[in-house]
């Protein structure tokens, strides 16, 4: 069954259900907790069939010129920008962030689109000095093949159009297994592309962007077939090393995008208005289900008293709620486990001798089964052992430091190391954190948050982190591989290094 608000949404996005309906996996909305809708999962046969289609529409697709590629993910992008309202509530409903960041998920699909397109024609090589006399070399980027995408619910569209976007106009096609939590979400803005290649036209070969409904199993399927050239998975540490474990025995190329344990400098001279705006949405924006999302903050001796009161004043005021409400700003956790998670690290936090403010349990009205919590602060003596762990739940907890370098020396001492930042208005201090003596993360900001990154930029961090990068920057060189090339235009063979092997 589907209410009909997913109905009506599903049939504006163009998703024809009953191709999808079954029993195996069960779209639940974090909001009330109530089932969206049921479907079907693919049958390893299927999983294998759907591979098979990519791979072939693969050998088609890296022939068409990627400024013609680029057409593609070009309509694309305006289909999203036609449907950016009803895909954005979708995500609200399937994966529980407030309205605005689902919007703002959607835009970001838009952002990578429109990157993707002037990528098209950028696709360079350089050409290099030969030490031969009448020799040229150079380099060139083709398409790499199949790219297998996996991701999380927290991100359920934005995290496959970085990777698809790029992937396309690079001459790959894409297989995509989505989160089992965040299904809908995925099928819809799989049929928002397929309206897109209708109006490309038959350049686009059948099976360029698959998608594969199932659970881990399905996952695990994709990353052993030896046909999908490139692996790029966002989730959890513990599905990255059972990843790479995989990728690493057939040799093949991953981008890992996993978990994150994001802190904040808050030093003397920091304009305090704007850390605790920075600090509230990095803290608690998708109810600390991002993997960017703030969990450590240092706040420096002199201004601790001034900011940490200001927080929880803050804090026990945010609006928590049904994310479709316009006055939210906090919606709920995406299931029981999330809830139970967050409340034992929070009761090792006080084994630890930390003082919590918050982190209980809200009641919301008609959404009874669901788990709605107020973020939760934790004032720690020190960084202990807790603090180590990612708890993917809004809880923030804030150490004294009184010495920069050891507030650098906490950033760093986590085995994760996606994003970081620091809020100082002291040159200095914002160069060191930003220098290789500073931050050892993917990501280090100043004078903002560390979470609400652009597509611009490179995105991805260190360490457990997975040290892959998606997104901006050159981080489409991981979707092509690259050949260098020697041409000799002369009538002699010189050998390189001056070797001589006459014959
Ligand atoms: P998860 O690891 O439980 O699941 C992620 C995806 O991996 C799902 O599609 C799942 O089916 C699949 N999967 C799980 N085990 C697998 C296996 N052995 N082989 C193949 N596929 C497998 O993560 P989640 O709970 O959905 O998401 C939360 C986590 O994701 C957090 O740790 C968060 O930090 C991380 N995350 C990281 C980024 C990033 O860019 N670094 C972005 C979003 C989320």
């Amino acid at each position: 069954m589907t209410s009909p608000t997913i109905q009506a949404l599903l049939s504006e996005l163009g998703v024809q259900l009953a191709d999808y309906q079954g029993e195996a996996i069960h779209s639940i909305s974090p909001i009330d907790g109530k089932p969206l809708a049921s479907l079907r999962a693919d049958s390893a046969s299927e999983v294998q069939a759907r591979i098979t289609k990519a791979h072939a529409a693969y050998l088609q697709w890296r022939s068409i010129p990627a400024p013609r590629r680029g057409e593609l993910v070009r309509l694309f992008g305006e289909e999203l920008r036609t449907h950016k309202a009803a895909l954005g509530q979708l995500v609200t409903m399937e994966a529980g962030k407030i309205l605005q960041e689902g919007l703002g998920e959607v835009q970001e699909m838009i952002d990578i689109c429109d990157f993707a397109v002037g990528l098209s024609r950028q696709l360079y090589g350089l050409t290099i000095a030969s030490e031969r006399p009448g020799h040229r070399m150079m380099e060139q980027w083709h398409p790499v093949g199949v790219v297998g995408v996996i991701s999380a619910f927290n991100f359920p569209v934005a995290v496959w159009a970085w990777n698809a976007a790029l992937a396309f106009v690079c001459g790959d096609s894409v297989v995509w297994k989505p989160s089992e939590k965040t299904p809908l979400t995925a099928i819809a803005t799989h049929a928002l592309f397929m309206k897109a290649v209708a109006r490309f036209g038959s350049d686009a070969p059948d099976g360029l962007a698959e998608i594969i409904i199932g659970g881990r199993d399905s996952g695990a399927q994709m990353v052993e077939d030896k046909r999908i050239a490139l692996v790029s998975a966002t989730g959890s540490t513990r599905m990255g090393k059972q990843v790479a474990e995989v990728c690493a025995r057939r040799l093949t190329r991953t981008i890992l995008e996993l978990g994150g344990n994001n802190a904040m400098i808050v030093a003397p001279s920091a304009d305090l208005e704007m850390a605790v705006r920075a600090i509230t949405f990095s803290a608690v924006g998708t109810a600390g289900q991002r993997c960017t999302t703030l969990r450590r903050l240092f706040v420096h001796d002199s201004i601790y008293d001034t900011l940490v009161p200001r927080l929880k004043k803050i804090y026990a005021g945010l609006p928590v709620g049904n994310p479709l409400e316009k006055t939210t700003l906090v919606g709920p956790l995406v299931d029981a486990s999330s809830y139970d998670a967050m409340q034992s690290s929070l009761a090792v936090a006080k084994s630890e001798q930390g003082q919590v403010f918050g982190g209980d349990r809200v009641n919301v009205a008609g959404c009874e089964a669901a788990y709605y919590v107020r973020p939760a602060l934790v004032e720690m003596p020190t960084q202990t052992t807790t603090m180590h762990h990612e708890t993917f739940a809004p809880i923030m907890y804030i150490v004294r430091y009184s010495d920069l370098d050891q507030a650098i020396d906490w950033n760093n001492e986590v085995p994760q190391g996606l994003s970081s930042s620091i809020f100082t208005t002291d040159m200095r201090e914002a160069e060191r954190f930003v220098s290789a003596t500073g931050s050892d993360c993917g990501i280090a900001n100043v004078n903002i948050g560390p979470s609400g990154a652009e597509i611009g930029g490179a995105f991805g961090g260190e360490k457990d982190t997975g040290g892959g990068r998606e997104s901006g920057s050159d981080a489409w060189k991981a979707y092509m591989r690259r050949t260098t090339n020697t041409f000799n235009y002369s009538h002699a063979l010189p050998l390189a290094q001056g070797i001589s092997f006459d014959i």
